[in-house]
C-alpha cells in the first residue's frame, strides 16, 4: 500500500536474492551518514520502518521492507584509508567483497574471511556475520573487524572495538539494531595469487564428515559437495575440496599471480560461450531427470577422473565457484529458489543430517546443490556457528511446490532443534519466529530485546524478516534490561 508521507517516485520492487519474494519500498540510496540519520529521524517521527540493504544476496527477506523504507547503502562506497604495511583497510559499509580484495591484493593481502560470492557489501557481511570456507580455522568476518562506526535510530554515532560489550551484539544483528557506516578490517597476507588445492570423492555422509574433521587441522579452507540425489548406502556421498595458501618459496611469480587480471574469472567458457547467458543453457535441465543426470555425472567425474587431485587455482576461482556463472539463479526459473542452511553440533552432524536428506526425498524433492562446512563456535549475540558442520541445501520453488516446500522445512527445523542446532538469517526465508526463538534461547532473545529497546526504541530498524521472527516474539522477551 503506498503510503502518503513519502515520495511515489521512490517506489521499486525490492526482490530478495532467490527470486522467490519481492515487495514494494520507497528506496533510499544515500551518499553520506548525515543523510541516513535524517531518514531515521524522517521515519522515527512518522511512524514507518526501515529496512537496511547492501547488495541483496541474502536469501530471503533479510533485506526487504514491504510498503515502507529501504535503505539501499551501495552508494556509501569509498575506501577511506589502506595501510599496506599492517594490512589495516577502512571502508564505508557499500564497498563490496570484491572491490576490497581487487584493492589489497597487489600489496600482498587477501580479506581473511570471504563468502562463497564476492557480490556482498561488507555491511551487509558484517550484519550476518558471514564465514567462509575456512569457519573453522579464521572465524567469521567479525573477527576480523578491528573498528567500526554505527549509526543508531535514537540519533546516537557510535564508535566501537571488538572490546566493547555492544559490538558481539551489533555485528551478527541482521541491521536490526544499527547502520553500520565506517569499517576496519584486518587482511590476511598472504604470498601467491594461488592456493594449493586437493579434490576427493567420498562415498557416503560418515566418510564426508570424517574426511572434513581429518582435514580441517591440515587446510586451511575445507569444503564439501554433496549429492542430494543419492539414497541409501550413498546417501551424503559427494566430492570434498581441500585449500592451503602457498609459503614464499612455492610461487616463483607472485608479481603475476597477484594482479587482479589474474584472479578476475574468464568471460567466456572454452573462449567460446558468453558466460552470461549460461544459466539459460542451465534452465532446461533445471527439473528432477536432469537433476539426476547432472550429480551422477557429477559424482562420477569427482570420483574417477578428479580423484585425489592436487592443483593450483587462484584465490578468486577457489573462493567464488559460484561467481563463474553470473546470474545462475535464474536458472531456477519463475518461482526462484530457497535455500536452507543448517549448523549442527558435531556429536549430533551425522543422525541429523541423514534424518534431513531422507526428510527431502520423503517430499520429493531433493536438493539441486548441497554443500557442507566444518564450523567452530562463536561469541556473537545471534551466532549461527556450532562446533560443529552446516549443511546447506537449493530448493527449486514453482507454484505447485511452495506448501510443500514450506511442510518439508518444517520438517527440518524440527530436526534441527532436536539436535541442538542453529539457523542462519543471511540464507534464511522461511524459518517461523516458533522454531527461531527455541534455536536461540530465553537469554540469547532477554538480552536481545533489552538492547533493542536500548538502541532503537521506536523499533524503526524492522525489515521483513525481522517481523517475521522477532516481533512475534517480543512481547514474551522484552522486559528486562540490556
Ligand atoms: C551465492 C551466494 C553465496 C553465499 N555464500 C555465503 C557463504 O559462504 N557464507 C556466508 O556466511 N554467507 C554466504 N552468503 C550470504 C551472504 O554473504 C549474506 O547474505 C550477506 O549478508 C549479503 O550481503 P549484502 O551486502 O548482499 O547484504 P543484504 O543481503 O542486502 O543484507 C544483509 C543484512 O545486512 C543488513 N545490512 C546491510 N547493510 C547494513 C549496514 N550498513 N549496517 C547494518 N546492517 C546492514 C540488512 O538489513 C540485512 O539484514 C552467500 C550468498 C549468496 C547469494
Amino acid at each position: 500500500m503506498p503510503s502518503p508521507l513519502l515520495p511515489p517516485s521512490r517506489l521499486r520492487r525490492v526482490e530478495n536474492f532467490g527470486h522467490s519474494i519481492s515487495a514494494p519500498a520507497y528506496v533510499f540510496r544515500p551518499t553520506h551518514a548525515e543523510q541516513i540519520a535524517e531518514l531515521l529521524t524522517f521515519a522515527q517521527e512518522r511512524g514507518l520502518r526501515v529496512g537496511l540493504r547492501g547488495a541483496g544476496r541474502s536469501y530471503g527477506d533479510a533485506h526487504l521492507a514491504a510498503g515502507n523504507i529501504v535503505l539501499d547503502l551501495s552508494r556509501m562506497n569509498r575506501i577511506l584509508d589502506w595501510n599496506p604495511d599492517s594490512g589495516e583497510i577502512t571502508v564505508e559499509p557499500g564497498v563490496t567483497i570484491e572491490r576490497l580484495w581487487q584493492y589489497v591484493l597487489e600489496d600482498g593481502w587477501w580479506p581473511a574471511v570471504v563468502p562463497g560470492t564476492m557480490k556482498p557489501t561488507i555491511g551487509g557481511v558484517l550484519a550476518a556475520n558471514v564465514h567462509g570456507k575456512n569457519n573453522w580455522r579464521e572465524g567469521v568476518i567479525g573477527d576480523h573487524v578491528t573498528r567500526l562506526k554505527a549509526l543508531l535510530p535514537n540519533g546516537a554515532e557510535i564508535a566501537l572495538t571488538p572490546e566493547d560489550d555492544l559490538f558481539p551484539a551489533l555485528v551478527s544483528s541482521m541491521g536490526t539494531l544499527g547502520v553500520f557506516t565506517q569499517i576496519t578490517l584486518r587482511m590476511r597476507r598472504v604470498h601467491s595469487g594461488d592456493l594449493l588445492v586437493r579434490a576427493w570423492a567420498v562415498p557416503n555422509l560418515k566418510q564426508m564428515l570424517a574426511d572434513l574433521d581429518a582435514a580441517k587441522d591440515e587446510w586451511e579452507y575445507v569444503v564439501a559437495w554433496l549429492d542430494g540425489t543419492a539414497r541409501g548406502k550413498s546417501l551424503g556421498r559427494g566430492q570434498i575440496h581441500t585449500a592451503r595458501y602457498l609459503t614464499p618459496d612455492e610461487d616463483p611469480h607472485p608479481a603475476r599471480t597477484l594482479r587482479v587480471e589474474y584472479q578476475t574469472l574468464p568471460d567466456n567458457f572454452f573462449g567460446l560461450f558468453p558466460k552470461s547467458i549460461f544459466w539459460k543453457f542451465m534452465r532446461p535441465f533445471m527439473h528432477k531427470p536432469g537433476l539426476w543426470l547432472i550429480d551422477g555425472a557429477k559424482y562420477l567425474g569427482a570420483a574417477t577422473v578428479g580423484n585425489n587431485k592436487t592443483f593450483r587455482q587462484s584465490h578468486a576461482a577457489f573462493n567464488f565457484l559460484l561467481d563463474y556463472i553470473p546470474h545462475w539463479e535464474l536458472a531456477y526459473g519463475r518461482g526462484g529458489l530457497v535455500q536452507y542452511q543448517c549448523f549442527i553440533p558435531l556429536e549430533n552432524a551425522e543422525a541429523a543430517f541423514t534424518e534431513i536428506l531422507e526428510t527431502t526425498h520423503r517430499f520429493g524433492m531433493p536438493t539441486y546443490l548441497g554443500v557442507v562446512k566444518r564450523h567452530r563456535p562463536d561469541r556473537y549475540l545471534l551466532s549461527h556457528a556450532v562446533n560443529g558442520y552446516s549443511l546447506a541445501m537449493d530448493f527449486k520453488v514453482t507454484r505447485r511446490n511452495r506448501e510443500r516446500i514450506q511442510k518439508m522445512v518444517l520438517a527440518l527445523d524440527r530436526i534441527v532443534l532436536e539436535a541442538k542446532g542453529r539457523f542462519y538469517l543471511a540464507k534464511d526465508a522461511t524459518l517461523t519466529a516458533e522454531h527461531w526463538g527455541a534455536s536461540l534461547g530465553e537469554e540469547t532473545l532477554r538480552r536481545y530485546f533489552a538492547l533493542k529497546k536500548q538502541l532503537d526504541p521506536n523499533e524503526v530498524l524492522q525489515t521483513d524478516q525481522y517481523r517475521r521472527l522477532f516481533a512475534p516474539l517480543k512481547a514474551r522477551y522484552a522486559s528486562g534490561h540490556a
